[in-house]
């Protein structure tokens, strides 16, 4: 169908909002995202970019932006939790070695200066209460004003109000994990991330840009935590909870001052995609475990995948059936495998802890190429391409 001239509203000025938004806006559609925070705020703490998500950055225009803004990663090095190493997987070594590790305010900037540069409107303060499918979809905002267009895209996250419209509430389930996040300054900025593994919890560990360094740790734990992104703790309770760690660990954590902790809950990826003229977006649909740092990736591959489906479509109820059809199985594909990896991590029982660490070890040392090899379905997809 000709995009050209299509009226779209967006709901929520995210990461997958504002991808979309570019998207479209380039084949001539008219957008508006509409975003419930005050004011579009620094928020949040490091994200991972992994090659399939770059390439939409890249055909946005925004590839060398990204650059700029983030660490180029080399290698992941996983350790045991007294901080030695286990195996190093070489980054250089896939397909597209195009990984960077970059705050999510920092991304953020990136993408709203684009949509500035496109003439793109951003209303903020605008929470949407009420979303409407139809001939002439609309949603409702917290002053009762309704907004009406051609396409209503929910990109409004992990509390999405368009989700439970198309899908009916659903209720996600505690994993019985919870994870701290926190950026800290360092000197230390070897390209890679560390992955510290040690009995029920592990730490994750990336420089940031600017002499910066990303920390999530998680924790197994049976009561329950809220799912939010802004929940903040007290860093002396992280501290205690990775107290028997190395002294790599102890001296990172040594030196966190505002820390936020984070429920970690399974959610389904939603089973309808769109209704009539209303299409989800990003963790809208798909909210994951971060155990595979795809949430982001997976927006930006959404995005795309809007445009290219309304692109090749006849009309929109058609390009938007093709564009679940182009993206649900690889989400759950995505989702299942972030699921599994938790797991791996927190082997608490010590031979079998070591017996899979010696596994890794030689893997690492006889078959390098098998390693990585074993992402080649996830970063070596190219949305704007395959
Ligand atoms: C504050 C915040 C901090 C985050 N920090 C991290 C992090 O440190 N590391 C990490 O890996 N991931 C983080 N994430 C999640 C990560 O950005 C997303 O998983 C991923 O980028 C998917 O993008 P998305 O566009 O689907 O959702 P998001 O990027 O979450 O964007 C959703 C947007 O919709 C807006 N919104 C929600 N409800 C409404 C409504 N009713 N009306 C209007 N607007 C609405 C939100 O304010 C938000 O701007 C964070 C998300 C948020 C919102």
């Amino acid at each position: 169908m000709d995009i050209k001239g299509l009226e779209c509203l967006i709901l929520g000025g995210g990461i997958g909002g504002l991808a979309a938004a570019l998207a479209l806006s380039a084949r001539g559609a008219r957008c508006r995202v509409l975003e419930q925070a005050p004011a579009l705020r620094e928020v949040g703490a490091g994200l991972q970019i992994s090659p399939n998500g770059f390439v939409v950055l890249e055909a946005l225009g925004l590839g060398e932006g990204l650059r700029q803004a983030s660490v180029q990663a080399k290698a992941v090095r996983l350790c045991d939790y007294s901080g030695r190493d286990v195996v190093r997987l070489d980054l250089d070594q896939l397909e597209r070695p195009w990984y960077f590790f970059v705050h999510r305010a920092e991304l953020l900037s990136l993408l709203v200066e684009a949509t500035a540069r496109m003439g793109i409107p951003i209303e903020t303060g605008r929470r949407i209460l009420k979303v409407r499918s139809g001939a002439r979809p609309s949603v409702e905002d917290q002053t009762g004003a309704v907004h009406a267009a051609d396409l209503i895209i929910a990109a409004d996250g992990l509390h999405s109000v368009a989700r439970p419209v198309l899908n009916g509430e659903a209720t996600p389930f505690f994993t019985g994990q919870v994870a701290w996040r926190a950026v800290i300054d360092s000197d230390s900025t070897a390209p890679e991330a560390q992955v510290f593994m040690g009995p029920k919890r592990h730490l994750v560990t990336y420089p940031l840009s600017r002499g910066r360094r990303n920390i999530v740790a998680v924790e197994e734990r049976r009561s329950w935590q809220a799912e939010s992104w802004s929940q903040t703790d007290d860093a002396e309770n992280l501290r205690k909870a990775f107290a028997d760690f190395g002294a790599p660990v102890r001296d990172m954590l040594a030196r966190v001052g505002p820390v936020n902790l984070w429920g970690l809950f399974r959610h389904p990826v939603a089973r309808t995609w769109h209704a009539d003229g209303v299409a989800l977006v990003g963790d809208a649909a798909h909210p994951t475990l971060p155990f595979l740092a795809q949430g982001a990736n997976m927006a930006l591959e959404d995005a795309w995948g809007l445009r290219r489906a309304l692109d090749d479509a006849s009309s929109l109820t058609g390009g938007l059936v093709a564009y679940q059809e182009l993206r649900q199985a690889r989400a759950e594909r995505i989702v299942s495998a972030a699921s599994r990896n938790a797991w791996k991590y927190h082997l608490s029982f010590p031979p079998l802890r070591m017996a899979a660490h010696f596994a890794l070890r030689l893997g690492g040392s006889v078959a390098p190429r098998r390693l990585t090899g074993q992402f080649d379905w996830l970063y070596g997809y190219d949305i704007t391409h395959d």
